[in-house]
């Protein structure tokens, strides 16, 4: 065995009181090797312990200034209270926490009535972790309802084709992995330079009796562009009309875009008001406005989710529905979704997000004026602003150079390739949230035209065209599906 290391034995030589005057970092103590890939024997102090993590963490960057990621970097001060004050809890203990349980109720409802779901079809839904899981569960309500008819409907599940999933090669992670881990074949409909979004005139050619439901995307991950649901719910139920055995249904992954377009574009119809979109996702941690980990997945109504997905557990002597697969989580997340749904109310969350819309779109405006960027995305729909090099550009460096030089000023901007198809198109990406304010928006205009100036006089560029630059903010980790498939693997810095 390794000789541990012992910080306990220095402070045993001292008496109590210098123990306790010792300035933490002039400590023996503070000396000691935080432990790496074994324990310590002796335990640490709570003091020394906690300043040392604080300081190890404080230099993997400022989540403000990272640019890359659509998860929240800002709760107010109450709010993290009020999270904090309920980190025991467990949220599926139900029956032990009636009124934890109650609160997330009232999400389901709320998110529910915010997309229209109408009360006697029964609408149902859950917390999730985020929606990874949820769009895992939206997933297995399609294939699990997709079984059922093509059984009923004589099509035979086991020994001809696998079922099929259609959605846009703009997909985020998580619908590879449901499609891998449920043996489900992924019908990729390509996004192309005149469709950053699913192609409406392509995507019925890939519908069959095997296809168990169409997912259509609002916020594309790369660009944050909306797929255009009300069509599709058109072409859908024109098929339905001649498919009455086997109709297809949609699910919606909002991840970022189902909490930005009912404040902002409430006209806009994408969700329960159309007929054939039977379940919705999203990250409550994206424009939820709640720190990770929660997502919410909400179904229309009793027939859309089959009975497989429900488990019945104990809640205040009768018993209530789960559909989550996570089972112990801590309340938190679903309490601090609770306080900014109540907190902000409608105009709150409006005005929060136009005002970070607004700021978004000064960036595009500026990027623009810069007379070098094609704009793929200025902000029309969530505030994702997302540029690429002009082809008559005529400039030494690429969107990576840029991305390097940025860093030194904080920014993390990535730049990354376009899913398959559009490999060739390399883009940045800024998404903007509702701690980007105006002044740090001014201020990154600033770095980016000091950055292009330093780089066109640069004698010697850097020259990374490699793509992938691993920061600490890299949360989207090396997934399990994309190993050896070197465009999933340069794409995975827009999967967040
Ligand atoms: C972020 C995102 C996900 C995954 O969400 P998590 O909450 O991070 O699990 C899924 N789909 C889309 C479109 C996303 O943007």
């Amino acid at each position: 065995m390794k000789e541990r290391t012992s910080t306990s034995a220095v402070l045993d030589a001292m008496d109590e009181e210098t123990k306790y005057l010792t300035p933490i970092f002039g400590s023996e103590a503070s000396d000691a090797q935080m432990p790496r890939t074994q324990m310590n024997d002796e335990p640490v102090e709570p003091r020394i312990a906690y300043e040392m993590i604080k300081e190890y963490l404080s230099i993997e960057g400022n989540a403000t200034q990272n640019l890359t990621t659509f998860c929240q970097t800002y709760m107010e001060p109450m709010a993290t209270r009020i999270m904090s004050e309920v980190m025991e809890k467990n949220a599926i203990d139900k029956d032990e926490y009636p009124m934890t349980a109650d609160l997330e109720n009232r999400c389901v409802a709320m998110i529910a009535d915010l997309w229209h779901a109408d009360p006697d079809e029964e609408p149902m839904g859950t917390s999730t972790v985020g929606s990874s899981e949820a769009c895992m569960l939206g997933g297995l309500g399609m294939l699990f309802r997709w079984k059922k008819l093509a059984k009923d409907a004589g099509v035979d599940i086991y020994t001809s084709q696998r079922p099929n999933l259609v959605i846009s090669s703009g997909y985020q992670v998580c619908w590879e992995k449901f499609c891998r881990y449920w043996d489900i074949e992924m019908r990729l409909v390509p996004l192309e330079k005149d469709h950053l979004s699913l192609n409406m005139d392509t995507v019925m050619d890939y519908v069959d009796d095997h296809t168990i439901g169409i997912t259509a995307i609002l916020g594309i991950t790369y660009t944050g562009k909306y797929d255009d649901v009300k069509k599709l719910d058109e072409l859908v139920e024109a098929y339905n009309q001649e498919h009455p055995k086997l109709p297809i249904r949609i699910h919606v992954d909002g991840a970022s875009g189902s909490m930005v377009a009912p404040f902002v574009d409430p006209d806009l119809e994408w969700d329960f008001r159309l007929k054939n979109v039977w379940s919705i996702n999203t990250s409550g941690h994206k424009y939820g406005l709640v720190y990770p980990g929660i997502g919410w997945v909400i179904w229309r109504g009793k027939e859309a989710l089959p009975e497989d997905l429900i488990f019945w557990v104990s809640y205040l002597g009768g018993e209530e529905a789960t559909m989550a697969i996570n089972f112990s989580r801590s309340a938190s997340q679903i309490v601090g979704q609770y306080y900014v749904l109540m907190r902000n109310g409608f105009e709150g969350f409006r005005e929060i997000h136009l005002r970070t819309l607004d700021v978004a779109r000064y960036l595009a405006e500026e990027l623009k004026g810069m007379g070098i960027f094609d704009i793929y995305e200025d902000a029309s729909n969530i505030p994702i602003v997302c540029w690429g090099l002009k082809d008559d550009a005529n400039v030494e460096w690429s969107l990576y150079d840029l991305s390097d030089r940025l860093r030194m000023s904080g920014w993390l901007v990535p730049a990354y390739p376009m899913p398959a198809n559009l490999q060739d198109v390399v883009v940045q990406r800024v998404v903007a949230r509702q701690d980007f304010s105006m002044q740090l928006a001014i201020k990154l205009v600033e770095d980016v035209k000091k950055e292009i100036d330093t780089l066109s006089k640069a004698r010697f560029v850097t020259g990374n065209t490699q793509g992938v630059i691993n920061t600490g903010f890299n949360h989207g980790g090396r997934s399990a599906v994309d190993k050896g498939d070197e465009v999933q693997t340069q794409a995975k810095t827009a999967q967040k």
